[in-house]
């Protein structure tokens, strides 16, 4: 929609959460000219990179009294985004070769990026809009408001009344764990990556790891270094699949999924081989849980799939009172925060308009009827990185901000195809060199960095 020829209103906005997504949406929401109260549940920002040696009390995370942890963060951990394309687009996430305790590497570790989302927090000031140690408890619709209900540090409630909610909660902390034939009287371990943070548990074992998708590759590999055998499960393979994949151990395997496992400890996979194994590692993804959201039942989650959500941000018929932000899964996520953030402020502002209810739930209909033409399942309604660019830039234009710049786009197509055809080496060695030049460069022309582009070009490669 254009703009609006409606002046332009200041909202009282909550943000829930202070990881990357409340973060970059806060910044979005006080330039816009709103007042912004963030509410985060733990002592500082950074949400899923604050990493935590920690794991949760029930290592696969269904037994709803366990003790619980946010991260999801292993130790050994890169990101799988080179950093040019990743960072923030007026704030680059740039290496510093000057810095012994920072990793200048070009897809670095989880500490680095912890570093830059604490230096954007501070750069923006952002700290000061927080409520650390505060937890939202129950969000609902009050007669065009929304009332916010907190569990304070002191452990007392607070009750308190908002324009507007936009939820950044994060959905890597709920895990899925898929119900496979004969695990109940399987005898070994069980553990979902929610909850992995280091191989040594697993030496000299036989490990069965399930999902090869990016934590699943990582993670194989990791365990590789020190157990007997690990044999990867994927659903995505064919039912004859089983390969040797090449590691240092040579004690890799690739097979189909599982067909089934049985009380003696074996797990038989689809392509009829058969091992005893110690450990299954489920690398098999996470949920969408919003439990402190009441909306009379308004807005649920049908196997991954946020019921209804216009543009994957809106609820139509409580639009734009209560909003989210990153729930799409796709490669240059903060840069998601960043447009999506923009068009909530902008909405909120009055500065940009929705269509009306009825035409953003026909929007959503068609979004679900293009995926079953294509034969996308549901569980993939907000798995969009093939069309990230296309998304992204379909509400940038809508708020009127910078669209994706095309080294970005190209840069983030290459690195998927490289990280699923080349999972062990994709982050050292690359072959999109100009498109790095072209990155720093564009940071060069908006004076973005302070050295010339030659200095980080001649020590990133
Ligand atoms: P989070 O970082 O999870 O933050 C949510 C925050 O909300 C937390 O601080 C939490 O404490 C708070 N919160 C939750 N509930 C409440 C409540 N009720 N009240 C108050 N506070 C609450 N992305 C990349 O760009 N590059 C990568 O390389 C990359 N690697 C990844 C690797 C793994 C293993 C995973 C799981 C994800 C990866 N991602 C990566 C995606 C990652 O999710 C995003 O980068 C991003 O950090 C998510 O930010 P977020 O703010 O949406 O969620």
């Amino acid at each position: 929609m254009a703009a609006a020829q409606i002046p332009i209103s200041s909202k009282h906005v909550a943000v829930i959460g202070a990881g990357a997504a409340g973060l970059i949406t806060s910044r979005e929401l006080r330039r816009e000219g709103h007042s912004v109260v963030v509410f985060e549940r733990e002592k500082q920002v950074g949400g899923l990179w604050v990493y935590t040696p920690k794991s949760e009390s029930d290592l696969l995370s269904l037994d709803p009294t366990r003790s619980r942890v946010h991260s999801s963060i292993y130790d050994s951990l890169r990101t799988n985004v080179p950093r040019e394309s990743m960072g923030v687009r007026d704030f680059p996430f740039l290496p510093r070769f000057d810095d012994e305790s920072r990793d200048p590497r070009r897809y670095p570790n989880h500490r680095e990026v912890l570093a830059y989302v604490q230096e954007f927090a501070r750069e923006f000031k952002i700290e000061e809009m927080i409520r650390f140690e505060t937890e939202v408890v129950r969000v609902e619709p009050v007669i065009e408001k929304w009332r916010v209900q907190s569990k304070n540090p002191g452990g007392d409630f607070d009750d308190e009344i908002f324009d507007a909610v936009v939820v950044c909660t994060g959905h890597y902390t709920e895990p899925n764990v898929p119900n496979i034939p004969g695990i109940k009287s399987w005898p070994g371990k069980q553990i979902h990556s929610h909850n992995y943070r280091v191989p040594d548990p697993f030496e000299n074992e036989v490990v069965v790891v399930i999902g090869n998708f990016a934590s699943g590759a990582d993670i194989s590999r990791d365990i590789a270094k020190v157990a007997k055998e690990v044999h990867i499960a994927s659903r995505k393979k064919e039912p004859h699949t089983y390969e040797k994949i090449p590691v240092p151990q040579n004690n890799l395997w690739m097979h189909s999924e599982i067909d089934t496992t049985r009380e003696d400890g074996s797990i038989v996979f689809k392509n009829g081989k058969e091992v005893f194994a110690d450990s299954i590692v489920y690398c098999t993804g996470y949920k969408y849980n919003f439990p402190f959201l009441e909306t009379n039942g308004y807005l649920r989650i049908d196997e991954k799939r946020v019921e209804h959500l216009y543009k994957h941000v809106f609820p139509p018929a409580l639009a734009p009172g209560l909003s989210f932000v990153g729930v799409p899964a796709m490669g240059i996520v903060f840069v998601m925060f960043e447009i999506q953030s923009k068009w909530v402020a902008a909405v909120l502002s009055g500065r940009v308009t929705l269509p009306p209810p009825d035409k953003m739930m026909d929007d959503i209909n068609e979004w679900y009827a293009s995926l079953d033409v294509i034969g996308i399942p549901k569980r993939h309604t907000h798995t969009i990185g093939r069309i990230q660019s296309e998304y992204l830039n379909w509400v940038a234009k809508e708020c009127g901000c910078e669209l994706v710049e095309r080294w970005r786009a190209q840069e983030v197509d290459g690195g998927y195809v490289r990280l699923v055809t080349h999972p062990e080496t994709y982050r050292d060695e690359w072959d999109d060199d100009e498109l790095i030049e072209e990155a720093y460069h564009d940071f060069s022309r908006k004076k973005l960095i302070s050295f010339d582009p030659s200095y980080y070009l001649e020590n990133i490669r």
